[in-house]
């Protein structure tokens, strides 16, 4: 079953989320996303890879809220037989002074080109394990410190020896993210110098040899993004870690920081966008961070319609997506516009199937939806209830919402909530819709069938920000805080347009720019300019798909950090 794959040489690629379909929920968000959208790539390409990530048999969570908008989590069981086959080798770490042992299973996945990516997926419930420990790989971003700790030995740890035990020859090592980081202390392990080769109190472990096959990328400037565990946690769980000398030397005096450690034991260290990239060398300095710039999936993230029409006019989009830079031209204003009438009919019958709610066929709708977080902002739209309607009255337009909020983050509840709040409150002139259970079929439905799409993030707190790059392969144009991709991205009026300045945030500026950009850009475009708002819609594909897609990214990593 492996035999395909085990030959050549692979780059290993760790996370701890990844989203390889919507029926297999082992991803919540963006960074999950990212991961299948990178190994999709990489099938078509046909850069030999191998991924691994956990099983996460309870999922992320399915988000139930109540007439009153409140979020409740239920366990989001899948079933692993159906999509991945178990295969015969097993490891074992030391946890809490006990054996766990780990299985692993198989998924195949598959580029839209034809070309394969093995994913080893790790699982502790086993019947040899003890009953806490068959429960490590159950939830994702669930439990306590200690729990997410387990965790990541797991995954690090864990995947390499398994990556070892199941015979893949692994030529570098990429952390997607710090959760993943204990592999390069694995590795420091299993290339320490013997012995009887070191002098009196020199260190085993030989940390250049370890760097140079690991690559990096950081995520997230959030500080709630970057896992830190205190010594004493980390003596009570982590019974194989390195001498803690070394350990606090490579991971930080106070703290194990999963980001501090990916940062000295990998060569290639790199943000998300070029803005991100510089505020992380801020954030810590003396390291070489480099900028690649996120992309998403050319096919994974076009609606069939567009599929069609690209296909039609622009052969060979899917494998060169730079082709798609001469959508101004190559491509029927009417065609464009009828492909989209497609997906946004599909959307309309989305939210009548899911909330009952009927969507005005002509009045142009809103697309907001992504984790439900305090720097998202997704209540800045919302920041002055009398404007709004005013504009609403005079510029008829409608709003659909949809994410969830960590279990744990009770200000993100606490925004769904308001979101309710302000849909009530509004229904008289602005339908706002929000649909529960935000997933890829939901987000695929929305980029393409939302008209505007709407990203209203704390400044300088989006590192990225991927959903819009998925609408610009949909023709639509995003209206956005210029914050992570966007800085990059907009070109105004031509790809979208900006709220605020790009200075820091202050938010009820960013509000008034949003009013007035709405009142007496946007609206009006859509309202009396079909042409003119067509030209922007194609000006995101042109623009904006061709180049902030996966494939370029891969390009990138594959010529900049897996080989130097
Ligand atoms: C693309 C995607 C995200 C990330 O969107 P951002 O704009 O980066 O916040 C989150 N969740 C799902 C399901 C997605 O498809």
């Amino acid at each position: 079953m492996l035999a395909e794959f085990i030959h050549h040489p692979r780059i290993a690629y760790f996370s701890m989320e990844i989203a390889l379909r919507n029926e297999i929920h082992t991803y919540s968000g963006g960074l999950g996303v990212l991961a299948g959208d990178t190994l999709c790539t990489a099938a078509d390409l046909e850069l030999p890879m191998v991924a691994v990530t956990l099983m996460s048999r309870q999922g992320y969570f399915r988000q139930r809220i109540d007439a009153h908008g409140r979020q409740s989590e239920e366990p989001d069981p899948w079933n692993p037989q159906q999509w991945l086959q178990p295969l015969d080798a097993k490891v074992a770490l030391t946890i809490s002074g006990r054996q766990v042992w780990i299985a692993a299973w198989l998924y195949v996945l598959q580029g839209s080109m034809g070309g394969r990516q093995p994913v080893i997926l790790l699982d502790t419930d086993l019947p040899e394990n003890a009953r806490e420990d068959r429960r490590i790989t159950d939830y994702l971003y669930g439990g306590d410190a200690a729990y997410r700790l387990k965790q990541e030995m797991v995954l690090g740890m864990g995947g390499v020896r398994m990556l070892q035990a199941l015979d893949f020859k692994v030529q570098h090592y990429h952390m997607n993210e710090g959760h993943s980081a204990m592999l390069a202390v694995e590795l420091l392990q299993r290339y320490a110098y013997p012995p009887e080769d070191l002098r009196p109190g020199e260190s085993p472990y030989n940390v250049p040899r370890v760097r140079d096959m690991c690559s990096f990328t950081t995520h997230t400037p959030v500080e709630s993004g970057h896992d830190r565990f205190g010594y004493d946690l980390v003596q009570q769980v982590a019974d194989e870690l390195l001498e803690l000398g070394a350990l606090k030397h490579l991971a930080g005096e106070d703290a194990l920081n999963m980001t501090r450690l990916a940062l000295n034991l990998s060569e290639y260290v790199n943000g998300v966008a070029k803005r991100h990239a510089e505020l992380s060398r801020q954030m810590y300095p003396g390291y070489r961070v480099h900028a690649v710039t996120n992309g998403v999936h050319p096919f994974n993230w076009t609606c069939e319609a567009f599929r069609r029409l690209y296909d039609a006019q622009l052969t060979g989009w899917c494998h060169e997506p730079e082709l798609l830079m001469r959508a101004d031209y190559c491509l029927w204003d009417d065609a464009v516009w009828e492909a989209h009438a497609v997906a946004r009919q599909a959307l309309i019958g989305c939210v009548r199937e899911r909330s009952g709610k009927e969507l005005n066929a002509d009045w142009p709708i809103i697309g907001f939806a992504r984790r439900m977080t305090e720097y998202k902002r997704p209540d800045l739209l919302f920041t002055d209830l009398d404007r709004l309607r005013a504009i609403a009255r005079e510029q008829p337009f409608q709003v659909v919402l949809a994410g969830k909020a960590h279990p744990h983050d009770s200000r993100g509840k606490q925004q769904i909530e308001n979101l309710h709040a302000y849909a009530r409150d509004l229904a008289d002139v602005l339908p706002v819709v929000f649909l529960s259970d935000y997933d890829m079929d939901l987000a695929r439905r929305l980029v393409s069938g939302a008209d505007i799409w709407l990203n209203t993030p704390q400044h300088p707190l989006e590192a990225s920000g991927t959903s819009g790059m998925k609408a610009a392969f949909n023709g639509v144009p995003s209206l956005s805080v210029l914050d992570g991709w966007w800085l990059e991205g907009c070109i105004e009026g031509v790809t979208g347009w900006a709220v605020g300045n790009g200075s820091q945030g202050d938010s009820s500026l960013d509000a008034a720019s949003l009013y007035h950009k709405l009142e007496a850009v946007v609206l009006p475009l859509y309202r009396t300019d079909r042409s003119g708002w067509i030209a922007v819609m194609k000006g995101a594909i042109a623009r904006n798909a061709s180049y902030f897609n996966s494939h370029r990214m891969m390009r990138r990593y594959a010529t900049e950090a897996y080989i130097h």
